[in-house]
């Protein structure tokens, strides 16, 4: 069993992990290889928002009980999306950090009570937000206490349907000043295909991003969610590499 790092959301931080957790062995086996490139951060969805009623929902609970165990295993800060409020204390409870969707965004009473833990709180831009409105949504939380939120980049609606949503990296900047917020970016939700992903990321980091969400897992065809998506645990190694060369050039961002 490893010990949790301090994260410091001011500097650059890398959460990788599957979509939604399947089974313990395959999170296991994530977390074995993504730790392995010196991530400290395993993100794994236990409760889906999913746009089709047909489409699984995640396992819930025990999913939530194998995220941590799998992150104390490794010594990971575990990630996972709270969809409601009666969920809120159980997730506080075992894991480090939650997450609101994108869907979520504007679910007030979700972000109020969140307010009231004192875990960190990744706050996803809503597709169609506005800043000023996802800068509102993240006063929801920090009014009523808590003042860890990391805002998270992940997509907006427009008229290009190429893409899954567009990669808004204007955002990175504006909101760093704006709210004095660390921002992170989910490059994998933007673009729906793995093979946008690299560079979206990179796009990311050169544009001062505070840190990469990404769906990654040794075998992304394997995944029950979002396979179309999810990069191999090699790519994500390559991706960061450059990553890391493109910060050491950027140290003034
Ligand atoms: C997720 O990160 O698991 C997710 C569902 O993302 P989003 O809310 O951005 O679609
Ligand atoms: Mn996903």
């Amino acid at each position: 069993m490893e010990k949790k790092e301090k994260i410091n959301w001011q500097g650059f931080n890398v959460i990788a992990g599957p979509c939604t957790i399947d089974t313990y062995d395959s999170l296991y086996e994530t977390a074995s290889e993504v730790s392995r490139l010196g991530i400290k951060l395993l993100r794994g969805g236990a409760y889906k928002m999913r746009t089709s009623v047909h489409s699984f929902r995640g396992l819930g609970d025990i999913a939530v009980q194998y995220l941590a165990a799998v992150g104390k295993e490794f010594g990971m800060h575990t990630v996972s999306e709270v969809i409601e409020i009666e969920n809120i204390d159980y997730m506080a409870q075992h894991l480090d950090i939650l997450m609101v969707g994108t869907r979520n965004m504007q679910n007030y009473p979700l972000l109020e009570r969140l307010g009231k833990v004192p875990n960190p709180v990744i706050l996803k831009r809503g597709f169609a937000a506005t800043y000023d409105e996802w800068l509102s949504a993240a006063e929801h939380i920090i009014e009523n206490g808590n003042p860890y939120v990391i805002l998270c980049e992940r997509g907006i609606r427009t008229f290009e349907p190429e893409t899954r949503f567009t990669l808004d990296v204007s955002a990175i900047k504006v909101m760093q000043i704006k709210s004095g917020l660390p921002v992170i970016v989910d490059p994998s939700h933007a673009a729906g295909n793995r093979g946008l992903v690299p560079s979206l990321a990179l796009a990311a980091v050169a544009a001062g991003a505070n840190g990469l969400m990404i769906e990654s897992m040794p075998q992304p065809s394997k995944s029950i969610c979002d396979a179309a998506q999810t990069i191999d645990t090699i790519v994500l190694g390559q991706l960061l590499n450059t990553a890391f060369e493109i910060r050491k050039i950027n140290k003034d961002l």
